[in-house]
């Protein structure tokens, strides 16, 4: 792997999402050699996949390379890889370019989308984790319509047209209202020929009510947004299975699409080398003391969505969401530096910051402390709060001259289908 001995302390990072990345930004003067792993060579910026899907941003908007982010730390490695495996007995992993002692392990790998054991679902669905995954329903969505605008058989144009998305979470709520918009300012003037209201956007949901997560008051408020958009709701209403054609219901219903979305939920990413009492099975998360160090090992730790902290606050775990991840990273980050001088270690505190969620245009729903509110603040507050947050100043810049752009002229500009998407 060419990395170096240099005689100081070795820290192995598995994942250079929100966890990974902020516990090394706290370690940059540090005595310690830092190697980090991930399958891709960018961190990721989640929360606006769903805006390189629906053509509003690019990917390298989202995106940013891990070594440039860790360019002024010395003693920094990064190599590109996937773990495959962690051999607890001898501090050692092995991964797709070869093995690598550690003497500290710090495990930030996230989740991955959780399809329950549905096979078909999980073949024929399409999934949004990652910025290839993105990409793909971005293709499919622009193929689909393209197909819609030439074909004379009305039923194939209606399963074309026809958009279904599982899961009324944040990410399905983005991703049908953005679907919503798109059918009201781009089909409209790009595609004469077709009939608007063929279109369809379905967003099905099993519990009742969108953003389950979130307070009622914006729960409803979301959901008069989306209505207000044309979006059909299916609450209460359990996806059974996708063919690849049509999408059926526990109760019956039955959906013919070509774009099925599965944005109904995600379960933890473990390594395999760390289980029994370690792991939670249930939720595939590493079970993790106040210090967020793996229960029955002194030298391994996990951070973000991957940990499961059990707290009075939080008997299941912190959210799966960016803050606990970021918070988590930099009080780790902060306990190394400490343990370095041989000082105490402080306890993770999770400090709640709010929850938010975008439907389109001017609405936008927020809940901070005992604050609940939609509408335009609460759209420019989440817009602010997501260039806040993406790493990069040239992302921050591009994404708003973007939103800029498009608040204006009602417009999609990244409406490419560079890389065809075809189903393997
Ligand atoms: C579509 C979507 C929308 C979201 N929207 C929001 C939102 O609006 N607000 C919010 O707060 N949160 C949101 N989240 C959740 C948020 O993104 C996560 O909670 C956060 O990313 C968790 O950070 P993490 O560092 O634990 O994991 P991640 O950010 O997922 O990072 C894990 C990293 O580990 C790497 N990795 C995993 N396994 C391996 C392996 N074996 N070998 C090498 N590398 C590996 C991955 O490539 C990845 O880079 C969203 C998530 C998704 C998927």
């Amino acid at each position: 792997m060419n990395i170096p001995e240099t005689g100081v302390p070795r820290i192995v990072v598995i994942g250079g999402g929100f966890a990974g990345i902020s516990f090394i930004k706290k370690l940059q003067k540090q005595k310690v050699q830092i190697v980090l792993f991930d399958r891709h060579n960018y961190h990721t910026f989640q929360p606006l996949l769903y805006q390189v899907s629906t053509a509003g941003l690019e990917p390298d908007s989202i995106a940013y390379p891990l070594r440039k982010i860790f360019r002024k730390n010395t003693d920094f490695h990064f190599r590109m890889a996937e773990v495959e495996s962690i051999n607890t007995e001898n501090n050692t992993i092995s991964t797709s370019i070869g093995s690598l002692r550690y003497d500290y392990l710090v495990i930030a790998t996230g989740t991955r989308t959780n399809f329950f054991g549905n096979k078909s679902i999980a073949e024929n669905s399409m999934p949004m984790k990652t910025v290839p995954q993105a990409l793909n329903i971005r293709s499919l969505i622009l193929q689909n319509i393209e197909k819609a605008d030439i074909t004379a058989d009305e039923r194939e144009r209606k399963s074309l047209l026809n958009f279904v998305i599982a899961g009324a979470g944040p990410t399905g709520v983005e991703l049908a209202g953005a679907l919503a918009e798109f059918r009201k300012g781009i089909l409209e003037n790009d595609y004469p020929e077709l009939d608007e209201d063929e279109m369809q956007v379905h967003l099905i949901e099993g519990q009742n009510r969108v953003l389950p997560p979130m307070s009622e008051t914006v729960s409803k408020k979301a959901q008069k947004f989306l209505q207000d958009l044309g979006v059909q709701l299916h609450l209460e209403t359990f996806i059974s299975d996708y063919d690849g054609k049509i999408v059926t219901t526990k109760d019956g219903k039955k959906f013919e699409t070509a774009t099925f979305i599965w944005a109904a939920g995600v379960t933890g990413a473990p390594i395999k080398g760390i289980d029994g009492e370690a792991l939670v099975e249930r939720a595939n998360r590493y079970k993790v003391d106040g210090f967020n160090k793996i229960k029955g090992f002194e030298n391994i730790y996990a951070l973000g969505d991957i940990a499961l902290m059990e707290t009075t606050e939080f008997p299941k775990g912190h959210p799966q969401v960016a803050q606990p991840a970021i918070q988590q990273g930099k009080n780790l980050g902060k306990n190394f530096r400490k343990m370095l001088k041989g000082d105490k270690m402080e306890p993770f505190k999770y400090f709640d910051k709010g929850t938010m969620a975008t439907v389109g245009r001017n609405k936008a729903v927020v809940d901070i402390g005992k604050m609940h509110f939609g509408g335009a603040i609460a759209w420019f507050l989440w817009m602010f709060v997501h260039l806040w947050f993406l790493v990069g100043f040239r992302n921050r810049v591009v994404t708003f001259f973007n939103w800029t752009y498009s608040y204006i002229n009602y417009d999609r500009a990244a409406r490419l289908i560079i890389r065809p998407f075809k189903k393997s």
